[in-house]
């Protein structure tokens, strides 16, 4: 299993005896259908919860959602640039990070965003 910051900083948790962060309903954390499960996105990681520990998924690269330059998606105004703390959630997709804009991932190209194909939020 890789490990990541998420995985470092829960294991700090745990050595200073504090329960580690439980990913579910109303966690906090944005919820996406993946493969016929819900992981939980946190800082550009996608946390599947899994017999008490949390595995890294990945979207990955299909018809459903392509990755290259596909046309123009919309959902922010022109000249937005997504980065950390543009208020779009990152999420892994392939081996590259993605920006989730109403439902759909975004992939700053240039001067403009590819459109990734949609992602399923879990809503409550
Ligand atoms: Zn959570
Ligand atoms: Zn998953
Ligand atoms: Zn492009
Ligand atoms: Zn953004
Ligand atoms: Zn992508
Ligand atoms: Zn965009």
């Amino acid at each position: 299993m890789s490990t990541c910051a998420c995985a470092a900083a829960a294991a700090a948790a745990a050595a200073a005896n504090q329960p580690p962060h439980q990913h579910g309903p109303g966690c906090g954390h944005t919820a996406i259908r993946h493969n016929g499960h819900v992981d939980y996105l946190q800082e550009g990681h996608l946390h599947h919860p899994h017999e008490g520990r949390v595995q890294e998924h990945s979207i990955a690269v299909s018809d459903t959602n392509p990755e290259g330059c596909t046309p123009p998606c919309a959902g922010h105004e022109p000249g937005h640039v997504h980065g950390p703390g543009c208020g779009h959630e990152a999420v892994p997709h392939g081996n590259h990070i993605d920006f989730l804009v109403n439902g759909r991932l975004h992939h700053p190209h240039g001067d403009h965003c590819d459109d990734h194909g949609p992602v399923e939020v879990v809503q409550g």
